[in-house]
């Protein structure tokens, strides 16, 4: 068996340091056990989090224990009656190719809806992401402007395509030429390359009606662009702030509560888990628009259990479109 474990913390951007390869004998599952053998890994921004020792709202990874996260996984030994031989699960497990489990947190995934990796992107746990904080959060409402940056991401690109969903005018900010052309031909009304554009300008022409809903996955300089754009009543979904997770000092910026004041707009920071009950909800809605054609689906494949630390480190430079996924087996 293989495993991959913390080596040490990061400080500002991680690099393959931060991770190290342990080989140790494949176990056996025990009474109430299932094995698993890891087919799909998910590699997720909140994980450069949880690589820091900072208290947050998932404990820290410890330094010398396996990194865990999002992974779809088939039972290939099972003394568990509730998952036999053969099913396919998605859990929250180590970043190893084969690991015991009692079946707590373990869910069975269908696997003639959608390819199963999909349930670590858009049918998953980001496709939820987007749902919740959009449809909950942002609230919008047809021939409204909706912006959402990191819009060609797992995240950002169900956003764009639910706002679309609800009749509003959609508009995402991503980092290339490429991912904007993605953006357009997803349906975006217009898509904005922040590393290339003057991000204030850009947005200013693209919304003429002003800015009703953001859903932020990014921060930063693009944020403080969007303030400055914001109609009476805005509603603001704060998610993600990838720009300042690898910040080794704390960032400053304009001041957005005045902004805040004079739109009497709404910002709000939420955590996905914080609708874990209503997540069937949302997998069966997400689920039902997927097979109407109405959703799309994109994922950026990295092959091989080696590759999950650079898939993991490509996330904070931009290398995926769609979810970021590691396909082990
Ligand atoms: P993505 O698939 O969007 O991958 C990360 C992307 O972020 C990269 O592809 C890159 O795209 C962009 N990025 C990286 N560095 C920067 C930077 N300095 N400035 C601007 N953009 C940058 O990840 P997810 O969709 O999984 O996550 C998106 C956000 O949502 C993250 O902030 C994440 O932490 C958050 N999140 C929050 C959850 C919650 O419960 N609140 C749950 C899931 C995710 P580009 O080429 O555009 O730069």
């Amino acid at each position: 068996n293989q495993t991959i474990v913390l080596a040490s913390r990061p400080q500002g951007v991680p690099t393959a340091e931060q991770f190290r390869f342990e080989t140790s004998e494949t176990p056996r599952p025990a009474a109430g056990q299932v094995l698993l053998k890891t087919r799909y890994v998910s590699v997720d921004p909140y994980m450069r989090g949880r690589m820091s020792a900072a208290k947050s709202y998932v404990a820290p990874f410890e330094v010398g224990q396996p990194i865990s996260g999002g992974v779809v996984a088939e039972v290939v030994e099972s003394q568990n009656a509730a998952f036999p031989v053969g099913s396919t699960v998605v859990g929250n497990l180590p970043w190893q190719r084969y690991s015991l489990s009692d079946g707590q947190g373990l869910n069975r995934i269908p696997t003639d809806q959608a390819p199963v990796s999909y349930f670590l992107g858009v049918l998953g746990m980001p496709g939820l992401t987007a749902y919740f904080g959009l449809l909950d959060i942002c609230q919008p409402k047809a021939g409204e402007t909706v912006v959402v940056s990191g819009a060609a991401g797992a995240v950002g690109m169900v956003v764009g395509q639910l706002a679309k969903i609800q009749g509003c005018r959609v508009i995402g900010t991503a980092g290339s030429d490429e991912k904007v052309a993605y953006l357009k031909q997803l349906g975006f009304d217009e898509a904005i390359n922040y590393k290339t554009a003057n991000i204030a300008e850009a947005l200013a022409a693209a919304a003429p009606a002003g800015i009703d809903c953001y859903f932020d996955n990014v921060g930063g300089a693009i944020t403080d662009a969007v303030y400055d754009l914001l109609n009476k009543h805005a509603r603001i979904a704060l998610c993600g702030q990838i720009s300042t997770y690898n910040a080794t000092e704390t960032p400053v910026g304009p001041r957005p509560e005045g902004k805040l004041l004079k739109t009497s707009a709404r910002l709000q920071g939420f955590i996905v888990s914080d609708y874990y009950r209503r997540w069937p909800e949302g997998v069966q809605q997400l689920t039902e628009w997927y097979a109407q054609g109405k959703l799309q689906a994109e994922e950026t494949i990295t092959e091989g259990f080696d590759q999950i630390p650079a898939a993991f480190l490509g996330l904070f430079s931009g290398e995926n479109t769609g979810k970021a996924i590691v396909k082990v087996a």
